[in-house]
């Protein structure tokens, strides 16, 4: 079957460190332990989609190295499309990961095989883009390629979804027509809008501006609190299930992965929404970031 949903971002291989505490500068500690966990915001989102329902493709670029297989074999377990993911002469994306008693981290990403993702990329694989319904792009690529991929997605008329993460700066103001569903978290939609967002009132002002911006659509994630809407007329807030965290990451990831497969099955923005947050609730409460992400069937047994 065709993919329905296609990624086109960043494929990291996480080296998991753990220590007592974050090093300093120049100092050299005994960790607990370490481990090697594929990731990037692309391919767990891409991760994300299949489990919850979606026919996945993803479009990226490994390093000739064995992260590279690794990160590969990984995707294609899930039954995610690869022939869209390139092997390049360069080492594979890695994210250099220390995560202390207190669940404090210090994270260094170098991105590799990432950097090789030209606008060339996308369209040598435009046939994989043209057979998909949802689109969904993230910040771990170069800039120039997201802002490519997006106005190629837009042109051939599918639903556009753009995860600003990570950011730390506005985005070029000629994205924001391409994108249907602007989908950042709380510091993400603050750098993006220029303005604070710390309470769902800060939340609503700022997406009020990334629509005036031109945005089409915009969810801010708003962590334990759920998300908030925005489509230009109105809002709405949605409660996040009551679960008990273990660790957030790849929350963002999984809420988007989830949106966009219920999208792409047909369901409607409220249901997408709820049924995203299932999925990211159920995450936090599982440990790591692939290895966290739900299936439809756990989202279907979920009991609030
Ligand atoms: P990110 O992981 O990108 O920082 P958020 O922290 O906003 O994003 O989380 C994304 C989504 O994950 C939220 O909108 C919510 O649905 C869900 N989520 C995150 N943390 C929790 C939590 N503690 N309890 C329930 N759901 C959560």
């Amino acid at each position: 079957m065709p993919a329905n949903v296609v990624v086109i971002g960043s494929l990291n291989m996480d080296l998991v460190t753990r220590a007592p505490r974050l090093p300093r500068g120049g100092e050299t500690l005994i960790g607990h332990s370490f481990a090697t966990v594929s990731g990037g915001k692309g391919a767990n989102q891409a991760v994300a989609a299949a489990r919850l329902g979606a026919q996945v493709a993803m479009v990226g670029c490994v390093g000739n190295d064995d992260y590279g297989v690794q990160l590969r074999d990984a995707l294609l377990a899930e039954q995610i499309d690869c022939q869209a993911v390139s092997v390049v002469e360069d080492s594979s994306g890695v994210a250099l990961i220390v995560v202390d008693d207190n669940s404090q981290n210090a994270i260094v990403i170098v991105a590799g095989a990432n950097g090789a993702m030209s606008p060339a990329v996308i369209d040598q694989f435009d046939a994989v883009l043209r057979a998909a319904d949802v689109v969904i792009c993230q910040l771990e690529i170069p800039d120039a390629t997201v802002g490519y991929g997006l106005k190629r997605a837009r042109e051939l008329g599918k639903t556009v979804i753009l995860n600003p993460a990570p950011a730390s700066r506005p985005l070029p103001t000629e994205w924001f027509a391409s994108i249907d569903y602007l989908i950042p978290n709380e510091s993400e939609a603050a750098a993006l809008s220029g303005l604070p967002v710390d309470s769902l009132e800060t939340a609503k002002t700022a997406a009020s501006q990334l629509i005036a911006m031109g945005a089409g659509k915009v969810i801010i994630t708003l962590g334990a609190e759920g998300s908030l809407f925005a489509n230009g007329k109105g809002f709405e807030q949605f409660p996040a299930p009551k679960v008990k965290a273990v660790d957030t990451t790849a929350a963002g990831d999984t809420f988007v992965g989830g949106f966009a497969a219920a999208l792409a099955a047909g369901k409607s923005e409220a249901e997408a929404i709820r049924y995203g947050q299932i999925a990211a609730a159920l995450s936090v409460t599982r440990a790591g970031a692939q290895p966290s992400i739900p299936t439809m069937s756990d989202v279907q047994a979920f009991k609030p």
